[in-house]
Formats: C-alpha cells, sequence, structure tokens
C-alpha cells in the first residue's frame, strides 16, 4: 500500500471532475479524499501502488471532454493514514465551482449509437442527451444550474429518467437536460402559413428540403434557414429573400466525407471540425467554382451537432446550406413565435420544438491554424467556458467594439467573455448586449468593481460603460483599441512580459483622436508605445470611403501622382480631396487592401464590411515579388505606401495579371511589417512579437508573417482562444483595466 497527494490544476471544476474521479477511485479500489483548491483539485488517495500509478494515468486520458487539465503534480509516501473510504470535501471555493458553466456540446457517440438503435427507448428521439452531451449554456435561465432553471423546467422527468438520473455510474448522472420520448420536448412542422401539417415532422422537413425549399430550422442558439446548396438558382432565391446579395453561406455536411466532396481537409482540421464543439471550420474549396455559395476561396464547414441535425440529413441528404435566421444584422432569431413572424415570406415551411432557447448563441467561425481553432467568431461550443488568466483578480467587466461587440468579465483568474453580440449600431443587439451583460453577472456571480471601454467616443459600447461606471460609482478605465488588441493577443497567449505589437485592422479611436490601424506598438498591460504606422490615407466621404472603396482607390492613387480618371465620380472626389472637404485621414491596414482592391479592379464596391480585403486575398496567386518598402519619420516611423502604388499601377496598366499584382502587394506589406517590428527591436530589445487585428483575418498573411518573423528571431504569438478581430478586444481591456488597478494599488 501507498499514499499519493495529487494536485491537478487547469479547469476541472464545474465540468463533471468529481463524479468522474469517483467512479474512477472505485474502478482503481482507492481511498481518500478530493476537494477543490484556488487552483484547480487536491486530492490524496491511498492504495495498491500498480493501482494507484494506473489510476494517475488514467486521469487525464480519461478526463470528461471539457476539463482542461494544465499540470499535475503528484507525491508518493508510505506512511498511511488508513482512510476508510472516499470522500468528496467541501472548500471555501465551491462557489466558484458552482458558477462555471459548460458550453453546448455536439451529441456524443453513445448517444448517437442509441439514436439509431431500433430498440432503444430514445430511437430517433431528436433531443436525446447525456452527462457528456447536448445543451447548456443556451438553455440555462438562472443559477444554481440544474433543471428547475433551465428551459426543461417544462417537462418533468418520468420515473425511468429520473432513476436514470440519480445513478453515479449511469452516462445520464445528473444531466440536467435529459428527457425520453415519454417526458421531453417535441418537433412540429408548420407551413410557410404557419399552419401545423400532418405527418412526421422530421420527415416532411426532409421532403420540403429534397423538393428545393426553404425550411427554417431551430437549433441550439438559435434558428437556421436550410436549403439544397446543389442548386444556384434556390441558393438565389433564399439571397434574394434574406437580403444577402453576396456574403458567403455556411454548410451543413453529414459527414467529413461529404466535406471532402468540396473542400480540402486536412488532419488538423478534420479534428475541430469533427470534434464536440462543432464550430464551422474555413475550409478552401477543390475547385474555384461554387462562387454561388462563397465567392472567395474558402467555404465554411460545420458538421451536424444535435440530433435533431443528425436526422434531418438522414442517410440520404449529403449536405445544405445553414444560414442564420437573421435580417439585416439583427440578433439571430431564438424564438418560436418570432420566427413565424419575421421568416415569413422567406421560408417555406419551419421545423421547430418546444424546448425554449433562452440564449441566443451563433455558430462559431474559424479557420485551422497551427493546429488549434483561429476564429473569426468565437460562440456556441466555446462560450462561456472561461480563460485562464492568472493575476486577474478583480471583478471587472470589459466592454468590447462596437462591430463585432463582445464583453468579458472577470473573477478569480478567470475570464469569461460573452459569446457573438453582433453590430451595437442595430437597437435589438444593443439590447441583447446589455441583456447578455446582466445574465452574465448573475450566472458567475459578477459584481464589478472596475469597467474598461474603448477610448472611442461614439461607440455604444463606450457609451455603455460610461453610464453603468456613473451608476455604480466604479471606475471607468478607457483603453485604446489597439493597445487593446495587443494585450488580447498576449491575454490569449499567457504572457505578462513587454511585447512587439503588430497590430493591423480596419480602424481604430488613437490616443490623438485620429483614426488608427496599421500600427506597430510596443508594450505591456500597463502602457504602451506607438513605434510604427502607416502614412495616413484620405477617406473622401468618409464612413462612405468604406462601402464605396473605390474613394480610396481614387485617394491612393491621387496620393501617388498616378492618373484615376477612369474611377465613378472621380472629379466629385477629386474635388473634395483638393479641397480637403470631408477627407478624414486613417492609418487604417484595412483601408489601405480596400483601395488596393479597387485600383486592381477587384472590387469597387463593397457589399458587407471587409470585402475588399477578402477578394483581394482570393485573387493572390505565388508569385513572390515585392515592391520597394519604404519608411520615414520617427515615433511613428510610416511606411510609405506611394511607391508600392505607383508599382501596383503601372503593372496593372502594363497588364500583368491581377493575381501577380495581388501577392506582391500582399508580400509587399508582409515585409513592412517584419521591418517595423526590427525597428521596435532595436528600439526597444523587446524579441517577443504579438499578431492581432481584424487584416490578419487573412490566411496568405498569416502562412507568410510569422514565418518570416520567425526566420528575423522574433518568438511570434498569434491568436487562438478569442477573435483576432473585435470580438476579441474586451480580452485585452480587461487585462489594461487589471494593470491600472494594480498600479494604483502600488502607490
Ligand atoms: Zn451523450
Ligand atoms: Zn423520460
Ligand atoms: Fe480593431
Amino acid at each position: 500500500m501507498i499514499r499519493a497527494h495529487i494536485e491537478i490544476q487547469g479547469i476541472v471544476q464545474g465540468v463533471g471532475f468529481r463524479p468522474f474521479i469517483h467512479k474512477l477511485v472505485k474502478e482503481y479500489g482507492l481511498r481518500g479524499y478530493i476537494k477543490n483548491t484556488s487552483s484547480g483539485v487536491e486530492m490524496e488517495l491511498e492504495g495498491l501502488e500498480a493501482e494507484l500509478k494506473d489510476f494517475i494515468a488514467a486521469v487525464p486520458e480519461k478526463a470528461p471532454r471539457l476539463a482542461l487539465i494544465e499540470n499535475i503534480k503528484t507525491e508518493f509516501s508510505d506512511e498511511l493514514k488508513n482512510y476508510k473510504d472516499f470522500e468528496i470535501l467541501k472548500s471555501s471555493t465551491e462557489e466558484l465551482r458552482d458558477t462555471l458553466i459548460s458550453p453546448d456540446i455536439c451529441i456524443c457517440d453513445d448517444c448517437l449509437r442509441e439514436l439509431r438503435d431500433k430498440n432503444d427507448r430514445r430511437y430517433n428521439y431528436p433531443f436525446i442527451n447525456c452527462t457528456n452531451c447536448g445543451p447548456r449554456f443556451t438553455i440555462i435561465k438562472d443559477v444554481p444550474y440544474d433543471r428547475a432553471k433551465t428551459s426543461m423546467s417544462d417537462f418533468p422527468m418520468c420515473p425511468d429518467c429520473h432513476r436514470e438520473y440519480h445513478q453515479i455510474e449511469n452516462r445520464r448522472y445528473h444531466a440536467q437536460p435529459d428527457c425520453c420520448p415519454e417526458c421531453g420536448p417535441k418537433v412540429f412542422f408548420l407551413d410557410g402559413e404557419g399552419n401545423e401539417v400532418a405527418g412526421e415532422p422530421i420527415e416532411t422537413a426532409r421532403e420540403y428540403l429534397k423538393a428545393g425549399k426553404i425550411v427554417a430550422v431551430k437549433g441550439l442558439g438559435g434558428i437556421h434557414l436550410a436549403c439544397r446548396c446543389d442548386d444556384e438558382k434556390i441558393t438565389k432565391t433564399l439571397r434574394h429573400r434574406k437580403q444577402r446579395d453576396e456574403k458567403p453561406f455556411a454548410l451543413m455536411c453529414r459527414d467529413i466525407e461529404s466535406a471532402r466532396k468540396i473542400c480540402y481537409v486536412s488532419g488538423e482540421e478534420e479534428k475541430i471540425l469533427a470534434g464536440f464543439r462543432r464550430p464551422i471550420v474555413l475550409l478552401r474549396k477543390r475547385e474555384k467554382g461554387l462562387s454561388y455559395l462563397s465567392e472567395n476561396d474558402y467555404v465554411g464547414i460545420m458538421l451536424p451537432y444535435t440530433p435533431l441535425h443528425y436526422l434531418l440529413l438522414g442517410d440520404d441528404i449529403d449536405m445544405l446550406i445553414m444560414t442564420s435566421a437573421n435580417l439585416s444584422d439583427t440578433p439571430i432569431m431564438y424564438k418560436n413565435e418570432e420566427a413565424l413572424e419575421n421568416l415569413h415570406g422567406i421560408a417555406d415551411g419551419f421545423l421547430l420544438h418546444n424546448r425554449d432557447i433562452q440564449t441566443r448563441c451563433d455558430d462559431s467561425l474559424c479557420w485551422v491554424l497551427n493546429g488549434s481553432e483561429y476564429f473569426a467568431r468565437r460562440s456556441r461550443g466555446y462560450v462561456p467556458f472561461p480563460i485562464k488568466a492568472d493575476g486577474v483578480k478583480e471583478q471587472i467587466l470589459a466592454c468590447g467594439a462596437e462591430q463585432k461587440a463582445s464583453f468579458c468579465l472577470s473573477k478569480e483568474n478567470y475570464v469569461f467573455q460573452s459569446q457573438h453580440i453582433g453590430d451595437l449600431k442595430n437597437a435589438e443587439t444593443l439590447e441583447n448586449y446589455e441583456s447578455q451583460i446582466r445574465h452574465f453577472k448573475r450566472l458567475f456571480d459578477i459584481k464589478p468593481s472596475c469597467i474598461a471601454c474603448d477610448m472611442h467616443p461614439d461607440y455604444m459600447s463606450t457609451e455603455y460603460g460610461a453610464e453603468k461606471s456613473g451608476e455604480l460609482q466604479i471606475p471607468l478605465v478607457k483603453v485604446q483599441h489597439h493597445h487593446a488588441h495587443m494585450c488580447s493577443c498576449m491575454a490569449d497567449n499567457g504572457l505578462s512580459e513587454k511585447v512587439i505589437g503588430l497590430i493591423w485592422d480596419g480602424t481604430g479611436y488613437g490616443t490623438d483622436g485620429t483614426a488608427w490601424g496599421g500600427e506597430c506598438l510596443a508594450g505591456d498591460y500597463a502602457g504602451f508605445k506607438r513605434i510604427g504606422s502607416i502614412r495616413e490615407i484620405s477617406l473622401p466621404g468618409g464612413d462612405k470611403a468604406a462601402k464605396e472603396i473605390y474613394r480610396t482607390g481614387i485617394s491612393l492613387l491621387r496620393e501617388s501622382g498616378c492618373p484615376y480618371d477612369g474611377f465613378k465620380n472621380s472629379k466629385l472626389i477629386d474635388n473634395m480631396l483638393s479641397a480637403g472637404f470631408n477627407c478624414p485621414k486613417s492609418s487604417g491596414m484595412g483601408r489601405l487592401f480596400d483601395g488596393a482592391a479597387a485600383i486592381l479592379g477587384i472590387k469597387t464596391e463593397a457589399s458587407y464590411e471587409g470585402q475588399g480585403a477578402v477578394l483581394l486575398e482570393a485573387a493572390a496567386g505565388e508569385d513572390e515579388g515585392i515592391y520597394p518598402v519604404e519608411f520615414y519619420g520617427r515615433a511613428p516611423v510610416r511606411f510609405d505606401w506611394r511607391p508600392m502604388i505607383r508599382h501596383l499601377y503601372k503593372e496593372k496598366a502594363d497588364g500583368t495579371d491581377v493575381s501577380v499584382l495581388a501577392s506582391r502587394f500582399l508580400n509587399t506589406l508582409i515585409k513592412m511589417g517584419t521591418e517595423l517590428c526590427k525597428t521596435a527591436r532595436d528600439e526597444t530589445g523587446i524579441n517577443t512579437v504579438v499578431l492581432s487585428g481584424g487584416s490578419f483575418q487573412n490566411m496568405y498573411i498569416m502562412q507568410r508573417l510569422p514565418k518570416l518573423l520567425k526566420s528575423e528571431g522574433f518568438e511570434v504569438y498569434c491568436h487562438r482562444r478569442v477573435s483576432c478581430n473585435d470580438e476579441g478586444i474586451s480580452l485585452g481591456q480587461l487585462m489594461v483595466a487589471q494593470a491600472a488597478i494594480f498600479k494604483k494599488k502600488e502607490i
């Protein structure tokens, strides 16, 4: 016999870890105790040496899938304490354990097997779930998390379900949403007019879909519009009805093999695509075709994640378009009545059910980079799983940015980032933002002692932060947009030392009141220096130039001394620029992309944000040419894009292929970024680079820039747990606020 003292660090509370240990301890015939600590759990166990060692090896291997084990420390001893039994001890951090809430996770293999088993009592039951799978976050009304405080409160358990729920060895032990056809929710199908259609609802929906109709399908975090993707005409109808002209659609594929028919899927991509969080993964299309689904090289693919999805696709529907049901930037629809009212004339039928969604949660969207998620949108499957950020002691609310709003709340080394919220300029979205902040505060029992927000005076999130800080009489920390981006990437990678931040995005409010966005900063959570940027770009018409990107094209050409009379409105814009009338200046990288896309004739008017940049990336080929990279000035040193624009213009006029020009443009920026980092290193001695900002949602750049930086001896970090775009900003804001509080306390 031997005794072991085991400490496990990571996120192991509130993820079903203790029942798991309880079962495992019994299996190995061990005795002792387990208790929660501030950093994880602590166990003391006695038993036979071989058994104990096998147990320790089995813990990380068999742990519940949401558990995040960072470290296991074990000490053995011969001095026995002769424990009689195994006990779960109460501890001071009990409260925190109760506040961790699982994200919604996809149906597990065991449940899928039962779903398909004719002899199982849950055969073909679309709400099958267990301890390891099913809805969580989206059905919770309040805490503590138990059935009565979820959407399942309307469905009392039948005796069979009740029995399973109470058996510790059952895989439905304490599974709050557990149910069966006897006691659980039901699906129903309505036609386009909202009249219930007799017959088997899922079968009817399948018939509608096969016949080329558009069906609204209620999922986990909201309602989708589904239709066939193999017929351009149907897609056109959907675009027309949804007023979504060019934005790509995501697809749901039956399995990996179906996905492979239209995309390349690497081993790393497969792991995340088929993983239990089931995000939409942006995969490279096999052919340049399918442009009616996505106009760029990637198409968003997800696998089914609820039992309902599996039943809907069956074994004969290979893939479907699955797009969020929302209209012009409003939040995703999630209520039955709302869908019936607002999708009238859009959906030909409705596959709904009577289990309410409490909280909207859009599908997550990511690329796979270096084997992990690289988010464009972090939402379902990930939220509200916290980010561990050691050193965050205060309870802080960080309000995020504007267009890709999210917020963060912190508590005891954990940061809870919200799901994707959307554009706060929209009234309904703002309302959802505010109600989600209230919901998160209640769920995680957080009473902020400080609020962080952007410096932009016109962001709705800034206004909200200022108002709340006044109301609650707590400090407001205003964080510069690109500093927040930098700190977000630092926290994402657990860094606290000083870094160089290469931050490229569309726009952010600078400390001097101008619009920034092509920035090279140096600093840490406590502050930053602006080392480099790009030459400012005049934007004729201001905000208008972000849509009518030919305006920026004209501005770049004019400034570089190139002709521009071929463009629409060139005379008018020329006049605006000469008079300096309504031509705000910006150093935003996104604007440089816009202008270049227009100059190359790739796109002159954008129908969605960042379209110019997306299409420019799609146009790029393999050419390795680079245009001259010239700088001028100091603090910040500025990249002079004029020589590059002159080359672009000339080569375009000479008839060089657009794919070559697009590559050369991107190569030049990659070289420029690397040069700026070298300047920053020379000035500060810092050798670590973090990359953040929406312009890094560009895989051409992400596959080349980190490599080039590494070849120059830099240590390079990219985002992996939060989005690189403005959705990730709230995390950085929170870290800056924590540093500000810390500094104050020191003095
Ligand atoms: Zn399951
Ligand atoms: Zn039941
Ligand atoms: Fe930004």
